[in-house]
């Protein structure tokens, strides 16, 4: 989709292969929102999350890791969430392994590092997989769904996208049929942009630092 025109109910959306006529547009793009969107683009903040997986470790090894086999996010402002693969042989780890655009293998030795941190018995141990992708974060840190001239949205999960995202493309498919009887919480909520702020967002790396720096002063005074 490169743009979308006209009023609600009667939209234009002008993609690479033609023109499509629509009543209802919705826009799902969170961390990907792009130049075809420009007011979407000033209100999310695309931030890149990366993961690693390592090779197979045998049940016995990961559940000595996980005894409960549970998925575990600790509560750093910079944070690693992990778990056992579904089948219980390897370990998932990720986190924000960077605040510049890097790809996953960039990454993966900064994710590695951090697993060790995590689990020391794991090093030395090899990695199988690592990849990446967009999540969106919003200035007042709450996902947003609603309307701008006609358009439909469901933007900003804040890295926590899969519940909510489809929480919110439920409730917008919802309200496009008519079907409720109550909003949203997060319908229609004021959506902030910054000045300065286009879409690129390259404050970023120095609120990583800053984050990471409080992070290190929280850990030390609780010790
Ligand atoms: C590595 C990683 C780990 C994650 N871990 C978790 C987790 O543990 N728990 C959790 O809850 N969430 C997690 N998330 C976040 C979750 O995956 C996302 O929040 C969720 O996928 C967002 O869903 P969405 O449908 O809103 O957007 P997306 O799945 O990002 O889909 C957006 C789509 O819009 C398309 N698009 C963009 N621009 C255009 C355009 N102009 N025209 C047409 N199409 C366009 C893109 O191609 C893309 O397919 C993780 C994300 C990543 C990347």
């Amino acid at each position: 989709m490169e743009g979308v025109e006209g009023t609600a109910g009667d939209l234009t959306v002008r993609t690479s292969r033609g023109v499509v006529r629509a009543r209802e547009v919705v826009l799902g793009t969170n961390g990907y929102t792009g130049a075809a969107t420009p007011w979407h683009r000033r209100r999310v903040i695309p931030v890149g999350s990366y993961i690693i997986a390592t090779e197979p470790l045998g049940e016995e090894r990961v559940r000595e890791l996980f005894p409960t086999m549970r998925m575990i996010a600790d509560t750093k402002r910079v944070l690693y969430y992990f778990r056992p693969s579904p089948d219980g042989t390897r370990v998932v780890f990720g986190g924000r392994a960077s605040f510049r655009t890097r790809t996953a293998l960039e990454t993966a030795p900064i994710l590695y590092e951090y697993m060790v941190g995590v689990f020391p018995q794991l090093r030395g141990v090899r990695l199988s997989h690592a990849w990446t992708g967009n999540v969106a974060f919003t200035f007042d840190r709450v996902p947003h769904m609603g309307d701008r001239d006609g358009v439909h949205y469901a933007l900003g999960c804040n890295g926590s996208g899969v519940v909510m995202m489809s929480h919110l493309g439920h409730r917008t498919a919802l309200k496009i049929l008519g079907r409720t009887n109550r909003p949203s919480a997060f319908d229609g909520l004021p959506f902030e942009t910054r000045p300065l702020y286009h879409g690129k967002p390259w404050f970023l790396p120095a609120i990583g630092a800053w984050y990471k720096l409080r992070d290190w002063i929280d850990r030390r005074s609780a010790a």
